[in-house]
Protein backbone atom coordinates (compact mmCIF):
# COMPACT_ATOMS: atom_id res chain seq x y z
CA UNK A 1 0.00 0.00 0.00
CA UNK A 2 0.92 3.65 -0.41
CA UNK A 3 2.54 5.18 2.78
CA UNK A 4 1.53 9.15 3.76
CA UNK A 5 4.30 11.16 3.00
CA UNK A 6 4.30 12.70 6.46
CA UNK A 7 5.12 9.29 7.44
CA UNK A 8 7.81 8.57 4.92
CA UNK A 9 9.23 12.16 6.61
CA UNK A 10 9.52 11.09 10.07
CA UNK A 11 12.04 8.63 9.08
CA UNK A 12 14.05 10.91 6.16
CA UNK A 13 16.64 8.88 4.57
CA UNK A 14 20.21 9.53 5.57
CA UNK A 15 23.05 9.65 2.81
CA UNK A 16 26.38 7.38 3.12
CA UNK A 17 29.62 9.15 2.14
CA UNK A 18 31.98 7.36 0.62
CA UNK A 19 31.10 3.83 0.33
CA UNK A 20 31.87 2.01 -2.97
CA UNK A 21 29.51 -1.09 -2.65
CA UNK A 22 26.86 -1.15 -5.34
CA UNK A 23 28.38 -1.54 -8.67
CA UNK A 24 27.94 1.77 -10.89
CA UNK A 25 29.34 3.01 -13.18
CA UNK A 26 28.31 7.00 -15.31
CA UNK A 27 26.73 6.73 -18.44
CA UNK A 28 28.08 6.79 -22.01
CA UNK A 29 29.97 9.54 -22.53
CA UNK A 30 27.92 12.01 -25.19
CA UNK A 31 28.74 15.12 -26.44
CA UNK A 32 27.38 17.32 -23.83
CA UNK A 33 23.96 18.17 -24.83
CA UNK A 34 24.18 22.12 -24.72
CA UNK A 35 27.45 22.27 -26.52
CA UNK A 36 25.06 20.25 -29.51
CA UNK A 37 22.74 22.53 -28.90
CA UNK A 38 25.03 25.59 -29.03
CA UNK A 39 26.33 24.31 -32.39
CA UNK A 40 23.18 23.65 -33.60
CA UNK A 41 21.65 27.45 -33.13
CA UNK A 42 25.48 28.51 -34.22
CA UNK A 43 24.56 27.02 -37.41
CA UNK A 44 21.23 28.10 -37.74
CA UNK A 45 22.76 31.62 -37.07
CA UNK A 46 25.29 31.60 -39.86
CA UNK A 47 22.78 30.58 -42.28
CA UNK A 48 21.06 33.58 -41.47
CA UNK A 49 24.06 35.53 -41.84
CA UNK A 50 24.55 33.88 -45.24
CA UNK A 51 20.80 34.61 -46.07
CA UNK A 52 21.45 38.29 -45.24
CA UNK A 53 24.30 38.49 -47.27
CA UNK A 54 23.26 37.24 -50.43
CA UNK A 55 20.43 39.59 -49.64
CA UNK A 56 22.98 42.69 -49.68
CA UNK A 57 25.02 41.64 -52.57
CA UNK A 58 21.84 41.69 -54.99
CA UNK A 59 20.39 45.05 -53.37
CA UNK A 60 22.36 48.07 -54.56
CA UNK A 61 22.16 51.00 -52.72
CA UNK A 62 20.83 53.14 -55.91
CA UNK A 63 17.83 50.77 -55.60
CA UNK A 64 16.83 51.86 -51.96
CA UNK A 65 15.14 55.47 -52.69
CA UNK A 66 12.02 55.74 -51.87
CA UNK A 67 9.27 54.35 -48.62
CA UNK A 68 8.10 51.88 -50.59
CA UNK A 69 11.48 50.94 -51.65
CA UNK A 70 12.84 50.66 -47.84
CA UNK A 71 8.90 47.92 -47.19
CA UNK A 72 10.12 46.16 -50.08
CA UNK A 73 13.92 45.71 -48.78
CA UNK A 74 12.22 44.56 -45.20
CA UNK A 75 9.57 42.72 -46.59
CA UNK A 76 12.32 40.64 -48.96
CA UNK A 77 14.20 40.46 -45.23
CA UNK A 78 11.35 39.15 -43.26
CA UNK A 79 10.54 36.44 -45.93
CA UNK A 80 14.04 35.10 -46.55
CA UNK A 81 14.63 34.95 -42.60
CA UNK A 82 10.93 33.70 -42.30
CA UNK A 83 11.42 30.85 -45.16
CA UNK A 84 14.69 29.97 -43.73
CA UNK A 85 12.89 29.37 -40.38
CA UNK A 86 10.34 26.96 -41.70
CA UNK A 87 12.81 25.11 -43.14
CA UNK A 88 14.53 24.65 -40.00
CA UNK A 89 11.03 24.44 -38.44
CA UNK A 90 10.28 21.28 -40.34
CA UNK A 91 14.15 19.79 -40.26
CA UNK A 92 13.74 19.71 -36.06
CA UNK A 93 11.07 17.34 -36.71
CA UNK A 94 12.48 15.34 -39.51
CA UNK A 95 13.49 12.88 -36.56
CA UNK A 96 17.19 12.34 -37.60
CA UNK A 97 17.85 9.27 -34.81
CA UNK A 98 21.36 10.87 -34.17
CA UNK A 99 19.92 14.26 -32.90
CA UNK A 100 17.01 12.32 -31.86
CA UNK A 101 18.98 10.08 -29.23
CA UNK A 102 21.36 13.11 -27.91
CA UNK A 103 19.24 15.83 -27.89
CA UNK A 104 15.34 14.58 -27.58
CA UNK A 105 12.43 17.26 -26.57
CA UNK A 106 15.00 19.88 -27.02
CA UNK A 107 14.12 19.65 -30.44
CA UNK A 108 10.95 19.83 -29.68
CA UNK A 109 11.01 22.52 -27.09
CA UNK A 110 13.12 24.62 -30.16
CA UNK A 111 11.03 23.94 -32.48
CA UNK A 112 8.02 25.32 -30.50
CA UNK A 113 10.12 28.36 -29.40
CA UNK A 114 10.89 29.08 -32.88
CA UNK A 115 7.66 29.10 -34.01
CA UNK A 116 6.51 32.28 -32.64
CA UNK A 117 9.62 33.73 -34.62
CA UNK A 118 8.40 32.36 -37.37
CA UNK A 119 4.78 33.62 -37.36
CA UNK A 120 6.00 37.37 -36.64
CA UNK A 121 8.45 37.15 -39.69
CA UNK A 122 5.86 35.55 -42.15
CA UNK A 123 3.21 38.40 -40.89
CA UNK A 124 5.63 41.07 -41.08
CA UNK A 125 6.83 40.07 -44.54
CA UNK A 126 2.99 40.27 -45.59
CA UNK A 127 2.16 43.32 -43.73
CA UNK A 128 5.13 44.86 -45.30
CA UNK A 129 4.39 43.93 -49.09
CA UNK A 130 0.74 44.86 -48.69
CA UNK A 131 2.02 48.44 -47.18
CA UNK A 132 4.48 48.86 -50.13
CA UNK A 133 2.21 48.02 -52.80
CA UNK A 134 -0.17 50.69 -50.87
CA UNK A 135 1.92 53.55 -50.88
CA UNK A 136 3.54 53.33 -54.23
CA UNK A 137 0.33 52.13 -56.11
CA UNK A 138 -1.90 54.64 -53.82
CA UNK A 139 -4.61 52.21 -53.73
CA UNK A 140 -6.31 50.52 -50.75
CA UNK A 141 -4.58 47.79 -48.63
CA UNK A 142 -7.90 45.26 -49.64
CA UNK A 143 -7.42 46.49 -53.25
CA UNK A 144 -3.60 45.70 -53.49
CA UNK A 145 -4.30 42.06 -51.98
CA UNK A 146 -6.78 41.41 -54.37
CA UNK A 147 -4.38 42.55 -57.69
CA UNK A 148 -1.31 40.46 -55.88
CA UNK A 149 -3.43 37.48 -55.59
CA UNK A 150 -4.32 37.81 -59.10
CA UNK A 151 -1.18 39.12 -60.72
CA UNK A 152 1.51 36.73 -59.28
CA UNK A 153 1.54 33.03 -59.98
CA UNK A 154 2.04 30.95 -57.01
CA UNK A 155 1.11 33.86 -54.03
CA UNK A 156 -2.61 32.38 -53.99
CA UNK A 157 -0.98 29.00 -52.91
CA UNK A 158 1.28 30.35 -50.74
CA UNK A 159 -1.13 32.39 -48.89
CA UNK A 160 -3.48 29.77 -47.94
CA UNK A 161 -0.03 28.46 -46.75
CA UNK A 162 0.69 31.26 -44.56
CA UNK A 163 -3.09 31.19 -43.15
CA UNK A 164 -2.36 27.66 -42.08
CA UNK A 165 0.88 28.57 -40.49
CA UNK A 166 -1.11 31.56 -39.13
CA UNK A 167 -3.79 28.43 -37.91
CA UNK A 168 -0.94 26.38 -36.28
CA UNK A 169 0.82 29.41 -34.33
CA UNK A 170 -2.42 30.61 -33.06
CA UNK A 171 -3.61 26.59 -32.03
CA UNK A 172 -0.20 26.46 -30.06
CA UNK A 173 -0.99 28.59 -27.28
CA UNK A 174 -1.03 26.35 -24.68
CA UNK A 175 -4.67 27.14 -23.87
CA UNK A 176 -5.89 26.36 -27.03
CA UNK A 177 -3.66 23.34 -27.65
CA UNK A 178 -5.26 22.42 -23.59
CA UNK A 179 -8.58 22.25 -25.53
CA UNK A 180 -8.20 21.05 -28.76
CA UNK A 181 -6.32 17.61 -28.01
CA UNK A 182 -3.32 16.32 -29.44
CA UNK A 183 -5.57 14.94 -32.67
CA UNK A 184 -7.01 18.33 -33.24
CA UNK A 185 -3.73 20.29 -33.01
CA UNK A 186 -1.49 17.33 -34.90
CA UNK A 187 -4.17 17.93 -37.47
CA UNK A 188 -3.26 21.44 -37.98
CA UNK A 189 0.60 20.84 -37.72
CA UNK A 190 0.07 18.19 -40.68
CA UNK A 191 -1.02 21.04 -43.00
CA UNK A 192 2.66 22.49 -42.37
CA UNK A 193 3.70 20.63 -44.77
CA UNK A 194 1.89 21.43 -47.88
CA UNK A 195 2.11 25.12 -46.58
CA UNK A 196 6.22 24.56 -46.53
CA UNK A 197 5.87 23.39 -50.14
CA UNK A 198 3.74 26.45 -51.13
CA UNK A 199 5.83 28.27 -49.87
CA UNK A 200 9.17 27.07 -51.34
CA UNK A 201 7.19 27.83 -54.71
CA UNK A 202 6.44 30.93 -54.18
CA UNK A 203 10.61 31.84 -52.47
CA UNK A 204 11.30 30.59 -55.87
CA UNK A 205 9.60 31.86 -58.10
CA UNK A 206 9.03 35.60 -56.73
CA UNK A 207 11.98 36.40 -54.12
CA UNK A 208 14.28 38.49 -56.31
CA UNK A 209 17.56 36.99 -54.14
CA UNK A 210 16.53 33.44 -56.02
CA UNK A 211 15.45 34.33 -59.70
CA UNK A 212 18.30 36.57 -60.18
CA UNK A 213 20.69 34.37 -58.73
CA UNK A 214 20.59 30.59 -60.35
CA UNK A 215 23.53 29.42 -57.73
CA UNK A 216 21.57 30.69 -54.88
CA UNK A 217 18.34 29.11 -56.44
CA UNK A 218 19.88 25.71 -56.78
CA UNK A 219 21.12 26.12 -53.20
CA UNK A 220 18.12 26.67 -52.01
CA UNK A 221 16.66 23.73 -53.61
CA UNK A 222 19.12 21.42 -53.12
CA UNK A 223 18.56 22.35 -49.12
CA UNK A 224 14.99 21.67 -49.44
CA UNK A 225 15.06 18.61 -50.80
CA UNK A 226 17.81 17.20 -48.33
CA UNK A 227 15.40 18.55 -45.71
CA UNK A 228 12.35 16.88 -47.67
CA UNK A 229 14.50 13.48 -48.01
CA UNK A 230 14.97 13.16 -44.51
CA UNK A 231 11.20 13.53 -43.40
CA UNK A 232 10.03 11.19 -46.09
CA UNK A 233 12.39 8.47 -45.03
CA UNK A 234 12.61 8.61 -41.31
CA UNK A 235 9.17 9.53 -40.87
CA UNK A 236 7.95 7.39 -43.69
CA UNK A 237 9.97 4.94 -45.15
CA UNK A 238 12.09 3.59 -42.18
CA UNK A 239 9.12 3.07 -39.73
CA UNK A 240 7.66 1.16 -42.48
CA UNK A 241 10.43 -1.14 -42.90
CA UNK A 242 10.79 -1.48 -39.30
CA UNK A 243 7.08 -2.20 -38.47
CA UNK A 244 7.01 -4.72 -41.63
CA UNK A 245 10.17 -6.35 -39.98
CA UNK A 246 9.02 -6.43 -36.38
CA UNK A 247 5.39 -7.19 -37.21
CA UNK A 248 4.26 -6.16 -33.44
CA UNK A 249 0.75 -7.25 -31.89
CA UNK A 250 -0.94 -6.28 -28.76
CA UNK A 251 -0.37 -9.10 -26.11
CA UNK A 252 -2.43 -8.52 -23.11
CA UNK A 253 -4.47 -5.61 -21.86
CA UNK A 254 -4.10 -4.62 -18.06
CA UNK A 255 -5.71 -2.82 -16.23
CA UNK A 256 -4.01 -0.67 -13.73
CA UNK A 257 -6.01 1.78 -12.22
CA UNK A 258 -9.66 2.90 -12.09
CA UNK A 259 -8.33 5.31 -15.85
CA UNK A 260 -4.79 3.43 -16.44
CA UNK A 261 -4.04 0.87 -18.29
CA UNK A 262 -0.64 -0.92 -19.29
CA UNK A 263 0.02 -2.55 -23.12
CA UNK A 264 2.16 -5.40 -24.03
CA UNK A 265 3.26 -5.26 -27.53
CA UNK A 266 5.24 -8.42 -28.43
CA UNK A 267 7.14 -8.34 -31.73
CA UNK A 268 9.81 -10.01 -33.68
CA UNK A 269 13.57 -8.78 -33.12
CA UNK A 270 12.74 -6.31 -30.42
CA UNK A 271 16.52 -5.76 -29.55
CA UNK A 272 16.30 -4.59 -33.47
CA UNK A 273 15.43 -1.36 -31.93
CA UNK A 274 17.65 -0.12 -29.81
CA UNK A 275 15.10 1.22 -27.28
CA UNK A 276 15.55 1.96 -23.91
CA UNK A 277 14.18 2.87 -20.82
CA UNK A 278 13.28 6.32 -20.94
CA UNK A 279 12.63 6.46 -24.28
CA UNK A 280 8.90 6.63 -26.81
CA UNK A 281 7.46 5.40 -29.65
CA UNK A 282 4.51 6.84 -31.37
CA UNK A 283 1.70 4.11 -31.60
CA UNK A 284 -0.70 3.63 -33.77
CA UNK A 285 -3.38 0.61 -33.06
CA UNK A 286 -4.99 -1.25 -35.91
CA UNK A 287 -7.92 -1.29 -34.54
CA UNK A 288 -11.50 0.37 -35.50
CA UNK A 289 -11.85 3.79 -34.63
CA UNK A 290 -7.97 4.16 -33.58
CA UNK A 291 -6.31 3.43 -36.99
CA UNK A 292 -6.24 6.82 -37.65
CA UNK A 293 -4.03 8.07 -35.13
CA UNK A 294 -0.55 8.04 -33.55
CA UNK A 295 -0.07 9.36 -29.72
CA UNK A 296 3.49 9.03 -28.13
CA UNK A 297 3.38 7.26 -25.14
CA UNK A 298 6.65 6.68 -22.99
CA UNK A 299 7.81 3.20 -22.34
CA UNK A 300 7.18 2.30 -19.21
CA UNK A 301 9.19 -0.85 -18.81
CA UNK A 302 12.40 -2.11 -19.82
CA UNK A 303 12.08 -3.37 -23.19
CA UNK A 304 12.36 -7.43 -23.24
CA UNK A 305 13.70 -9.77 -25.43
CA UNK A 306 10.46 -9.51 -27.56
CA UNK A 307 8.17 -7.25 -25.66
CA UNK A 308 7.60 -3.48 -25.44
CA UNK A 309 5.73 -2.00 -22.57
CA UNK A 310 3.62 1.44 -22.76
CA UNK A 311 1.10 2.30 -19.83
CA UNK A 312 -1.44 5.29 -20.74
CA UNK A 313 -3.89 7.38 -18.79
CA UNK A 314 -7.17 8.05 -19.73
CA UNK A 315 -7.08 11.43 -20.20
CA UNK A 316 -9.14 12.75 -23.35
CA UNK A 317 -10.87 11.32 -26.50
CA UNK A 318 -8.15 8.86 -27.83
CA UNK A 319 -6.94 7.66 -24.68
CA UNK A 320 -10.49 6.35 -23.65
CA UNK A 321 -11.58 5.00 -26.94
CA UNK A 322 -8.37 2.81 -26.38
CA UNK A 323 -9.22 1.84 -23.28
CA UNK A 324 -12.37 0.78 -24.67
CA UNK A 325 -11.36 -1.05 -27.88
CA UNK A 326 -8.09 -2.06 -27.46
CA UNK A 327 -7.44 -5.89 -27.85
CA UNK A 328 -5.05 -8.68 -27.33
CA UNK A 329 -4.13 -9.81 -31.33
CA UNK A 330 -4.11 -6.33 -32.16
CA UNK A 331 -1.57 -4.75 -35.36
CA UNK A 332 0.26 -2.02 -34.29
CA UNK A 333 2.78 0.61 -35.79
CA UNK A 334 5.32 2.05 -34.17
CA UNK A 335 7.21 5.21 -34.93
CA UNK A 336 10.41 5.51 -33.00
CA UNK A 337 12.40 4.79 -30.60
CA UNK A 338 12.22 8.83 -30.06
CA UNK A 339 14.01 10.83 -26.92
CA UNK A 340 17.23 11.49 -24.53
CA UNK A 341 15.45 10.85 -21.54
CA UNK A 342 17.83 7.98 -20.60
CA UNK A 343 19.88 6.66 -17.96
CA UNK A 344 22.94 7.86 -20.14
CA UNK A 345 22.30 10.75 -18.92
CA UNK A 346 23.32 9.78 -15.31
CA UNK A 347 26.73 11.57 -14.32
CA UNK A 348 26.33 10.59 -10.08
CA UNK A 349 26.12 7.99 -8.53
CA UNK A 350 23.01 9.26 -6.37
CA UNK A 351 19.73 10.03 -8.67
CA UNK A 352 16.13 11.43 -7.52
CA UNK A 353 13.39 10.55 -9.66
CA UNK A 354 10.16 12.68 -9.48
CA UNK A 355 7.22 11.72 -11.20
CA UNK A 356 4.25 13.79 -12.00
CA UNK A 357 0.97 11.90 -12.24
CA UNK A 358 1.17 9.48 -15.16
CA UNK A 359 4.75 11.75 -15.75
CA UNK A 360 5.59 8.02 -13.69
CA UNK A 361 6.22 5.64 -16.35
CA UNK A 362 9.53 6.67 -18.02
CA UNK A 363 10.95 6.91 -14.97
CA UNK A 364 9.54 3.81 -13.50
CA UNK A 365 11.25 1.92 -16.80
CA UNK A 366 14.90 3.89 -15.87
CA UNK A 367 14.45 3.47 -12.25
CA UNK A 368 14.22 -0.67 -13.05
CA UNK A 369 17.39 -0.45 -15.68
CA UNK A 370 19.57 1.92 -12.95
CA UNK A 371 22.13 -0.05 -11.49
CA UNK A 372 23.37 0.86 -7.97
CA UNK A 373 22.21 0.17 -3.97
CA UNK A 374 18.80 0.94 -3.07
CA UNK A 375 19.32 4.02 -1.20
CA UNK A 376 21.65 5.43 -5.03
CA UNK A 377 17.98 5.85 -6.27
CA UNK A 378 14.97 7.97 -4.73
CA UNK A 379 11.64 7.68 -6.25
CA UNK A 380 9.51 11.18 -5.58
CA UNK A 381 5.78 10.59 -7.00
CA UNK A 382 4.37 13.78 -7.10
CA UNK A 383 0.38 13.85 -7.14
CA UNK A 384 -2.48 16.00 -6.07
CA UNK A 385 -4.42 13.26 -4.66
CA UNK A 386 -3.65 9.70 -4.24
CA UNK A 387 -5.89 8.45 -6.82
CA UNK A 388 -3.36 10.09 -9.09
CA UNK A 389 -0.28 7.85 -7.86
CA UNK A 390 0.22 5.21 -10.65
CA UNK A 391 1.97 2.44 -10.77
CA UNK A 392 2.03 1.91 -6.90
CA UNK A 393 2.21 -1.46 -6.43
CA UNK A 394 5.00 -1.81 -8.89
CA UNK A 395 7.15 0.54 -7.25
CA UNK A 396 6.62 -0.17 -3.63
CA UNK A 397 8.00 -4.07 -5.49
CA UNK A 398 10.95 -2.29 -6.65
CA UNK A 399 11.81 -0.65 -3.64
CA UNK A 400 11.00 -4.04 -1.34
CA UNK A 401 13.35 -5.35 -3.63
CA UNK A 402 15.98 -3.00 -2.75
CA UNK A 403 16.23 -1.00 -5.79
CA UNK A 404 15.04 2.20 -4.90
CA UNK A 405 13.12 4.49 -2.57
CA UNK A 406 10.04 4.85 -2.93
CA UNK A 407 8.48 8.25 -2.13
CA UNK A 408 4.88 8.98 -2.44
CA UNK A 409 4.23 12.88 -1.97
CA UNK A 410 0.58 13.89 -2.16
CA UNK A 411 -0.29 17.72 -2.07
CA UNK A 412 -2.18 20.54 -3.57
CA UNK A 413 0.06 22.96 -5.58
CA UNK A 414 -0.70 25.38 -2.61
CA UNK A 415 0.64 23.19 -0.27
CA UNK A 416 3.79 21.77 -2.15
CA UNK A 417 4.82 19.12 -0.99
CA UNK A 418 8.09 19.31 -3.38
CA UNK A 419 9.15 23.18 -2.20
CA UNK A 420 13.03 23.52 -2.24
CA UNK A 421 12.93 22.95 2.10
CA UNK A 422 10.70 19.78 1.80
CA UNK A 423 12.56 18.14 -1.08
CA UNK A 424 15.88 18.86 1.33
CA UNK A 425 14.18 16.87 4.27
CA UNK A 426 13.61 13.90 1.78
CA UNK A 427 17.13 13.69 -0.15
CA UNK A 428 19.53 16.04 2.32
CA UNK A 429 22.21 15.19 -0.67
CA UNK A 430 20.03 16.72 -3.63
CA UNK A 431 22.56 18.59 -5.24
CA UNK A 432 25.20 16.05 -5.10
CA UNK A 433 22.22 13.43 -7.50
CA UNK A 434 21.07 13.67 -10.95
CA UNK A 435 17.52 14.65 -10.99
CA UNK A 436 15.54 12.96 -13.64
CA UNK A 437 12.10 14.73 -13.58
CA UNK A 438 9.01 14.18 -15.60
CA UNK A 439 5.28 15.07 -15.80
CA UNK A 440 3.28 18.03 -17.43
CA UNK A 441 5.03 21.74 -18.12
CA UNK A 442 3.72 23.03 -15.17
CA UNK A 443 4.65 20.28 -12.47
CA UNK A 444 7.92 20.08 -13.83
CA UNK A 445 8.87 23.89 -14.21
CA UNK A 446 7.28 24.24 -10.50
CA UNK A 447 9.53 21.51 -9.54
CA UNK A 448 12.90 22.88 -11.55
CA UNK A 449 12.36 26.11 -9.84
CA UNK A 450 12.01 24.63 -5.99
CA UNK A 451 15.16 22.40 -7.29
CA UNK A 452 17.58 25.68 -8.18
CA UNK A 453 16.07 27.26 -5.09
CA UNK A 454 17.48 24.10 -3.19
CA UNK A 455 20.71 24.96 -5.02
CA UNK A 456 20.96 22.09 -7.54
CA UNK A 457 23.01 23.32 -10.43
CA UNK A 458 20.91 22.81 -13.86
CA UNK A 459 23.25 20.93 -15.24
CA UNK A 460 22.04 18.13 -12.94
CA UNK A 461 18.60 18.56 -13.93
CA UNK A 462 16.78 16.02 -16.37
CA UNK A 463 13.41 16.65 -18.13
CA UNK A 464 10.97 15.23 -20.19
CA UNK A 465 7.49 16.81 -20.42
CA UNK A 466 4.55 15.07 -21.61
CA UNK A 467 3.35 17.97 -23.59
CA UNK A 468 3.17 18.70 -27.67
C1 LIG B 1 7.04 12.41 -25.29
C2 LIG B 1 5.68 12.08 -24.71
C3 LIG B 1 5.53 10.92 -23.97
C4 LIG B 1 4.27 10.61 -23.41
N1 LIG B 1 4.15 9.47 -22.67
C5 LIG B 1 2.95 9.18 -22.11
C6 LIG B 1 2.77 7.99 -21.32
O1 LIG B 1 3.69 7.21 -21.14
N2 LIG B 1 1.54 7.78 -20.79
C7 LIG B 1 0.49 8.65 -20.96
O2 LIG B 1 -0.60 8.40 -20.45
N3 LIG B 1 0.64 9.77 -21.69
C8 LIG B 1 1.84 10.05 -22.27
N4 LIG B 1 1.97 11.18 -23.03
C9 LIG B 1 0.80 12.03 -23.21
C10 LIG B 1 -0.12 11.40 -24.24
O3 LIG B 1 0.47 11.47 -25.50
C11 LIG B 1 -1.45 12.15 -24.22
O4 LIG B 1 -2.03 11.95 -22.96
C12 LIG B 1 -2.39 11.63 -25.27
O5 LIG B 1 -1.91 11.90 -26.56
C13 LIG B 1 -3.72 12.31 -25.06
O6 LIG B 1 -4.59 12.03 -26.13
P1 LIG B 1 -6.16 12.17 -25.94
O7 LIG B 1 -6.78 12.37 -27.28
O8 LIG B 1 -6.68 11.05 -25.12
O9 LIG B 1 -6.33 13.44 -25.05
P2 LIG B 1 -6.35 14.94 -25.57
O10 LIG B 1 -7.68 15.22 -26.18
O11 LIG B 1 -5.12 15.21 -26.39
O12 LIG B 1 -6.24 15.70 -24.19
C14 LIG B 1 -7.36 15.83 -23.34
C15 LIG B 1 -7.03 16.78 -22.23
O13 LIG B 1 -6.06 16.18 -21.37
C16 LIG B 1 -4.92 17.01 -21.29
N5 LIG B 1 -3.77 16.09 -21.24
C17 LIG B 1 -3.08 15.61 -22.29
N6 LIG B 1 -2.10 14.79 -21.85
C18 LIG B 1 -2.24 14.75 -20.51
C19 LIG B 1 -1.55 14.09 -19.48
N7 LIG B 1 -0.51 13.28 -19.77
N8 LIG B 1 -1.94 14.28 -18.20
C20 LIG B 1 -2.97 15.08 -17.92
N9 LIG B 1 -3.67 15.76 -18.86
C21 LIG B 1 -3.30 15.59 -20.11
C22 LIG B 1 -4.91 17.82 -22.53
O14 LIG B 1 -4.19 19.02 -22.33
C23 LIG B 1 -6.40 18.07 -22.74
O15 LIG B 1 -6.83 19.11 -21.93
C24 LIG B 1 3.19 11.49 -23.59
C25 LIG B 1 3.35 12.65 -24.36
C26 LIG B 1 4.58 12.94 -24.91
C27 LIG B 1 4.74 14.20 -25.71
Amino acid sequence: MVQSQSARLQVPYTPERGSSEGGWRSGLPLLPRRSLSAALLLAAGCGVAGLLALWWRQTPADRLQSLPDYLVMLAQITGLVGAYLLLIEIALMARFPWLERRLGSWLASAHRSLGGYLVLLLCAHVGLVVAAYSVSLRAAPPEVVVSILRTYPGVLAATAGFLAMLLAGFTSARSIRRRLGYEGWHAIHLLMYPAAAAAFWHQLSLGAQFTRNPWAAEAWAGLHTVVAAAVISNRIVIPFLSNRRHRFRVARVEMVGADVVSVYITGRHVAELGAEAGQYFRWRFLSRGLWYQAHPFSLSAAPQQNTLRLTFKCVGGYTKRLKRRLRPGARVLLDGPYGAFTGVLRRRRGVVMIGGGIGTTPLRAIAETLPGRRRDIVFIQRASKTADLVLTRELEALDRAGRIIYIPAVGSRKNDPLSADRLLDLVPDLGDRDIFICGSAGMTAATVRNLRRAKVRRGRIHTEIFDF
